[in-house]
């Protein structure tokens, strides 16, 4: 065991990560409609302890956190999956940080419901998109490989408008996987439900 991080992330009790009290105190996190996607999970708000809990793992590196979180999550997931697959990270973000995580999540979220990880997924054209003016970068686009698992369990770190959890359901459907679920640790809580912006990401996703 690890005895760096031995406090919670949120309150600083003594704790593993993040104790029960904060655990308990996570907002639910309110989801946008996800085109194509069969369910979708969500732990908490990006909000409150939500907030200070994920902002830990993203901007600290603080993995610790991960684990309660994760298992909570596992403990929500209703359905049987053939494969978990994490939706794949900007490789800048992932140097910047030196870790993923998606694919941490995604490993054990493997292990915990004893269901294989697969990476059919990639981000088209990452490196031509890079010297590209923001304007230019709208609608990340992904590509599937030749074969993809039918029943998958696509996992994020935060979602918010939930374009990327779409395109990523929508690229994994056309390439014929049956069901895509999705489970994510947060959800940004303002403006994804404005009308506009919901009907936008999902029709700049397709
Ligand atoms: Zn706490």
């Amino acid at each position: 065991m690890r005895l760096f991080h031995s406090s919670c992330a949120s309150c600083g009790a003594t704790a593993n990560g993040i104790c029960s009290t904060c655990v308990d105190a996570l907002e639910p996190a309110v989801v946008p409609p996800l085109l194509a996607v069969k369910s979708s999970s969500v732990l908490c708000s990006y909000s409150g302890v939500g907030a200070k809990i994920v902002q830990a793992l993203k901007f600290r590196n603080n993995r610790q956190v991960l684990g309660p979180l994760v298992d909570a999550l596992a403990a929500s997931v209703p359905d049987d999956f053939d494969a978990i697959v994490a939706v794949p990270s900007h490789p800048e973000r992932r140097r910047e940080r030196g870790f993923d995580i998606p694919e941490l999540m995604a490993k054990r979220l493997s292990r915990k419901l004893a269901v294989p990880l697969a990476t059919p997924l990639s981000r088209v054209d990452d490196g031509a998109q890079m010297g590209r003016p923001r304007a230019e970068r709208q609608g990340v686009e992904f590509r599937a490989a030749d074969r993809v698992p039918e029943r998958i369990l696509l996992v994020d770190d935060v979602v918010t408008t939930g374009a990327t959890a779409v395109s990523c359901a929508l690229t994994l459907g056309l390439a014929g996987a049956r069901s895509v679920s999705f489970v994510a640790l947060a959800a940004t809580p303002a403006p994804i439900f404005d009308g506009p912006i919901a009907a936008g990401a999902a029709i700049r996703a397709e």
